[in-house]
């Protein structure tokens, strides 16, 4: 039997790969495409295991990607989702300080949102006070353009849009491995093999694997971190207005335990960040012997560790010993006791880490001739998924 051929060929069927996939679509809609996902259904992954915020911009470095591509982020994803008819809140997020030493990493932080362009508002506390009555702050930013979605919802209905223009979704079908030739790219699947013209992966939490067995020349390793939720019961609908969020501490990679409302109602309080003991496992003890090998055995995992002892320490401590979480909680919110955390689905982030153990801030891609690897796109590449996907069309499509 022939090999079965196509124009692209897209892996992974979270949101940066199907974003990317109606991207093409858009801008070549005779081009036969086809999208490949190891699971049956769509945004099984991180893009179905988040906050679900659509983040504003704040936090990331001035000039990088995840800057550019998170403000625009805002725009096309709160533009898809009125188009659409999928629901979304503009709350706005209020950034807490509960001290004197967060109230001037506030200051940076702030600084920071203005050169990003980012509409940012410095309250004091009573300001703060009078907006969320059940929240403690010495200070705070009020940032009015950070909203929530459900970034599953949004994935599904990108699904449906592809294939009712005539895009090929494949699911229960593993990309397993392949190579260059001089027309194309040859992708082995649990499913046979496939030709394409070009290949984009997004595949995640295995991105890493995934490029190497295409033969990509990477540097880093995926480390996955567990982030743990509750969910907040007994407590009112109107416990806060806004999404509540820590400062970050500059120790740490990630944003903090925070308190964010839900598009189907009720509160959750997290995530946590702890070494995950499988790249897909969303339980505490979830284990899978190769995904903990290659933290394990990967030199970057462990200087990493050595350089943040201490925060990793204190995240696994508060991730084994719930009143220890709920301190964190309590820092902002004293309302919210012991027995008002409830269980809550689990996430697990793909994050680049450097041999040098350096966190890869920045969203990463590499390409070569006839595909393009998306290496590293964790929060907030939900956000930032609909700029994200033109810019991979445009330096895949240049590549011709
Ligand atoms: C706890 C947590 C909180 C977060 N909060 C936010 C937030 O509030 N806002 C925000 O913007 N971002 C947030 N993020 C980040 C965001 O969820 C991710 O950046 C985004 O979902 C990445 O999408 P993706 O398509 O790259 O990856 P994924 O959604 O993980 O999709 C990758 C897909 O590739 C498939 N795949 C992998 N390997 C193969 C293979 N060999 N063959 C076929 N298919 C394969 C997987 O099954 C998966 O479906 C959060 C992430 C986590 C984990």
């Amino acid at each position: 039997m022939p090999t079965p051929t196509t124009d692209f060929a897209i892996i992974g069927g979270g949101i940066v790969g199907l974003a990317t996939a109606l991207d093409l679509q858009s801008r070549h809609p005779n081009a036969k495409i086809i999208l490949l996902e190891k699971e049956p259904q769509p945004a099984q992954h991180q893009t179905g295991h988040n906050s679900g915020v659509i983040h504003a911009g704040v936090y990331y470095a001035p000039g990088s990607l995840k800057a550019k591509f998170c403000a625009l982020g805002v725009t096309a994803t709160n533009a898809f989702c009125a188009e659409h008819a999928i629901p979304t809140q503009t709350c706005g997020k209020l950034i807490v300080a509960t001290n004197a030493d967060e109230l001037a990493r506030m200051a940076t932080l702030e600084s920071r949102a203005r050169t990003n362009g980012i509409p940012i508002e410095r309250l004091t506390a009573e300001d703060a006070q009078k907006l969320e009555p059940n929240i403690s702050a010495t200070g705070a930013l009020l940032s009015p353009s950070t909203g929530i979605v459900d970034y599953a919802v949004m994935a599904r209905k990108m699904a449906d849009i592809l294939t009712s223009r005539g895009g090929e979704i494949l699911f229960n079908t593993r990309v397993t491995g392949g190579m260059e030739t001089p027309q194309g790219i040859t992708l082995h699947t649990t499913n046979g093999t496939l030709s394409a013209g070009k290949a984009v992966f997004c595949a995640g939490l295995h991105a890493d694997r995934v490029a190497r067995a295409f033969g990509a020349d990477i540097q880093f390793r995926i480390i996955p971190f567990r982030g743990d939720y509750f969910a907040i019961k007994n407590q009112p609908d109107d416990l806060v207005q806004h999404l509540i969020y820590p400062i970050p501490d500059p120790e740490r990679p990630f944003l903090g335990v925070h308190l964010t409302r839900k598009m189907n109602g009720g509160f959750t309080v997290g995530p946590s960040a702890v070494l995950a003991g499988a790249r897909e496992g969303y339980g505490k003890f979830s284990l899978n012997a190769a995904d903990l090998a290659s933290a394990l055995t990967y030199p970057g995992f462990w200087k990493l560790l050595a350089r943040n002892a201490g925060s990793a320490a204190d995240e696994l401590a508060s991730s084994l010993s719930k009143q220890r979480y709920l301190k964190k909680v309590q820092k902002y919110c004293a309302r919210i006791t012991l027995n008002d955390l409830a269980p809550y689905k689990s996430g697990v982030r793909a994050q680049a880490v450097a041999p040098d153990g350096k966190i890869i801030d920045d969203f990463l891609f590499i390409d070569t001739r006839h595909s393009l690897h998306v290496c590293n796109a964790p929060s907030p590449a939900a956000t930032s998924a609909i700029p994200i996907a033109a810019h991979i069309a445009d330096r895949l499509l240049a590549a011709q």
